[in-house]
């Protein structure tokens, strides 16, 4: 969200101004410099060390991808609590305010690359709406914006301030589309050229004569497009860290995330990672392969996701997952296929808690073993909780036995029943209410599907 009307300058150092009726409001705040980024903070507030940094990087790749000069100096005013519509006026998002023309933002986050995207591209000044919030959105963080191809386009193509909790998704999709299809470059001309209060027929005239296609037509190719942004974006920060090879063999990272050393957060819209400070890697996988992804820590998380797979991702994490197994404990160790590509993994953890060492391994699977290899696994009986694969033997078969019946009342991915010898297993339908005996093996089926993070059946007592 950007905020349209001129604002005073503040004419103190450590105040914020700028409410919409002009009077100011002083804000006690603190900073820290990283390069071109000085970051403001209510006292008491301090972001976690590498944040100040973090940006400043951020806006290094934003101004090389854009071709923009750098900027100076950048101020982010970082206001966790309270009203932003002191500071930003009626204009403010949950996410915050930059100020064209001025390379100043005011977030809830400390780390909204969004709004720093806003404030680097408008540093010139006020931009055409959808292609502002659209830009924002493509190369911003996270978001839970929807789209929807077939909306007036009087919602998204005004003169003044589209709505991005309305249309901020179709914009993000379709400003991504461009950039990927089409570069920067050419973006930037059409950017450059549409004036901010321009008509929708002024903006489709310029727009026809930058792409050589009219708009009415690359809405259409991208609404018939099967290519598919993940929350409408290029997933910018988090795959254009510089690259980490894995050559298929065996790959490991140890990283501490220590808010006091040099982490970044708090985050509060990385909504796949629940811990709020961060490091991030970005790692190039250079062929298919299936492999053993172990996680180990004594807190927080790790969590990997493919840069070109937009809606498939790997989360291991040792709090907070979905996956928690009774029987097996935490969800520490997975099993699965990794397909060639970048990746993105972030490591995570509390930032108030004690810094917590987070390892990832990555190597090739084993061969695979026979469903027999393994004892099959007793479970007890009162558990009614999730069996998960989560296992130090890497079997694309696991096998388990029950000491009481009972029924399966949701299936994740496959499980099969398997012969006393395992030579033969068949698909157990997982319709609600399957009944599974006691005394027969079952296996669960590891590793159909690439990108398969757990299997698993909810096992309900009778
Ligand atoms: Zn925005």
């Amino acid at each position: 969200m950007r905020r349209w009307s001129v604002l005073a300058v503040c004419a103190l150092a450590l105040s914020g101004c700028g409410p919409a009726d002009g009077a100011a409001v002083e804000i006690e705040e603190r900073f820290v410099d990283a390069g071109s980024v000085r970051l403001f903070f209510p006292p008491g507030e301090e972001p976690c060390a590498g944040t100040a940094a973090f940006l400043d990087d951020m806006v290094q790749r934003i101004t090389s991808f854009l071709e923009l000069p750098r900027p100076e100096r950048l101020e982010y005013h970082f206001k966790p609590d309270g009203d932003l519509t002191k500071v930003c006026g009626t204009a403010v998002s949950y996410a915050g305010c930059s100020f064209p023309g001025e390379l100043r933002l005011w977030s809830r986050d400390a780390t909204s690359v969004h709004e720093l995207v806003h404030a680097v591209a408008d540093q010139d000044g006020t931009h055409y709406s959808f292609l502002a919030e659209g830009l924002a959105t493509a190369l911003g963080e996270e978001n839970i914006w929807l789209f929807d191809y077939d909306a007036p386009e009087s919602e998204y193509l005004t003169p003044g301030l589209m709505s991005p909790a309305d249309q901020g998704g179709l914009a993000g999709d379709f400003v991504s589309y461009l950039l990927a299809e089409q570069g920067p470059a050419r973006f930037m001309e059409l950017y450059a050229s549409v004036p901010h209060d321009a008509s929708a027929e002024q903006f489709k005239a310029i727009f026809a004569e930058t792409y050589g296609l009219s708009f009415d037509e690359l809405l259409a190719a991208r609404r018939d497009a099967t290519q598919r942004f993940r929350q409408n974006r290029l997933l910018f920060p988090e795959c254009s860290f510089p690259l980490m090879a894995f050559d298929g063999d065996t790959w490991s990272s140890e990283q501490t995330v220590d808010c006091a050393a040099d982490a970044v957060g708090p985050s509060i819209r990385l909504s796949a990672i629940t811990s709020s400070a961060w490091k991030a890697q970005t790692l190039e996988i250079a062929g298919d392969g299936e492999f053993r992804i172990e996680f180990s820590g004594t807190g927080g998380g790790a969590m990997l996701q493919h840069c070109q797979a937009p809606y498939e991702r790997w989360s291991l994490t040792s709090d907070n997952s979905p996956l928690q197994s009774r029987i097996l404990g935490q969800h520490s160790l997975t099993w699965g296929r990794l397909a060639a590509g970048r990746y993105a993994l972030f490591t995570h953890a509390d930032e108030r808690a004690e810094p917590a060492t987070v390892s990832l391994a990555i190597t090739p699977a084993p061969e695979l073993a026979a469903c027999t290899a393994a004892e099959p696994r007793a479970i007890e009986d009162d558990v009614d909780g999730v069996y998960a694969i989560a296992d130090a033997d890497a079997a694309r078969h696991v096998p388990f036995e029950l000491g009481a019946r009972r029924t399966a009342t949701a299936a994740f991915q496959e499980v099969e029943l398997c012969n006393d010898e395992c030579a033969e297993c068949a698909p157990v339908p997982m319709f609600e209410g399957s009944a599974l005996e006691p005394g027969i093996v079952y296996a669960l089926s590891v590793g159909a599907d690439p990108y398969r993070q757990a299997e698993g059946v909810q096992l309900a007592a009778e």
